[in-house]
């Protein structure tokens, strides 16, 4: 199989913005035994700005878009550094791959970024993606990675996107203020019913925006690829989705129910 999972960065840091060890260890852990049982992995990873506000002198996360860009260059060499650092362990070769949307309405661009990604997944390397928050200013960016992990899960024909985030997946209700929320474990078609549970003022399903993940999980079924909303606290959980168990928010692509 084909996988790519997107990863945020509540599972990789803390508030403080200093990387979660333990997370990000089990999850390359998990990843690298996952590519050894054959499957081809692509990681879109958040991190950058959080991570730069753990380095810089910064006590909050910036709100200025100088800053940010700044946090983020400084964050993406640490993420990937210790990334590299990581896999090299388990005998594993990362690519960074940096893109902004703009990159993927010229088709020269998402030509080049296409062509660059299937060879790198030839060649047995594990691609690392995150928007170039450098350049992508609000009109040119996807904006958030929910997006972009399925935008580029889609470019690169994957079978399963999974989507790691601090939520277990999608509820009829919020869970920490409705007793009776039931838990979705799946979702056929994303129903105008379903659409309802991810917006509304105040009814955000966990703190890891479900709007943007169920914008993703739209790009993604169109297009045939299955998506899967898990909680990335226990990066283990990818072995069960891999595997097809029940854990998550399973939306199932076009084509594949
Ligand atoms: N590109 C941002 C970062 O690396 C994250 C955007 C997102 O998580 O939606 O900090």
């Amino acid at each position: 199989m084909r996988i790519t999972v997107k990863v945020g960065t509540s599972t990789l840091a803390y508030p403080t913005g200093r990387l979660n060890i333990r997370h990000v260890e089990e999850l390359v852990k998990v990843l690298s035994d996952l590519k050894n049982a054959g499957h081809e992995i692509v990681l879109v990873s958040s991190g950058a700005i959080g991570m730069g506000v753990g380095k810089l002198p910064l006590s909050e996360r910036p709100t200025d878009m100088p800053t940010k860009q700044a946090a983020a260059a400084v964050g993406q060499c640490e993420l990937m550094y210790t990334y590299d650092r990581l896999f090299t362990e388990y005998n594993h070769v990362v690519a960074q791959i940096l893109i902004t949307g703009a990159d993927f309405d010229h088709a020269d661009r998402k030509q080049n970024l296409e062509n660059t990604m299937f060879r790198l997944l030839e060649l047995g390397v594990i691609p690392i993606i995150n928007e170039n928050d450098t350049i992508a200013t609000e009109e040119i960016s996807v904006g958030d990675n929910d997006t972009l992990g399925a935008i580029v899960a889609t470019c690169v024909k994957s079978d399963l996107l999974v989507i790691l985030s601090d939520i277990d997946g999608l509820y009829t209700a919020d869970p920490r203020k409705d007793h009776n929320a039931r838990f979705i474990s799946v979702v056929e078609t994303i129903t105008p019913e379903i659409e309802a549970l991810a917006g509304g003022s105040g009814s955000s399903l966990g703190t890891g925006g479900m709007a943007t993940k169920l914008r993703a999980a739209h790009i993604a079924t169109e297009a045939g690829t299955d998506m899967v909303i898990a909680n990335g606290a226990r990066p283990e959980i990818l072995y069960d989705i891999v595997d097809g168990k029940r854990v998550g928010t399973r939306f199932i692509g076009e084509g594949r129910a």
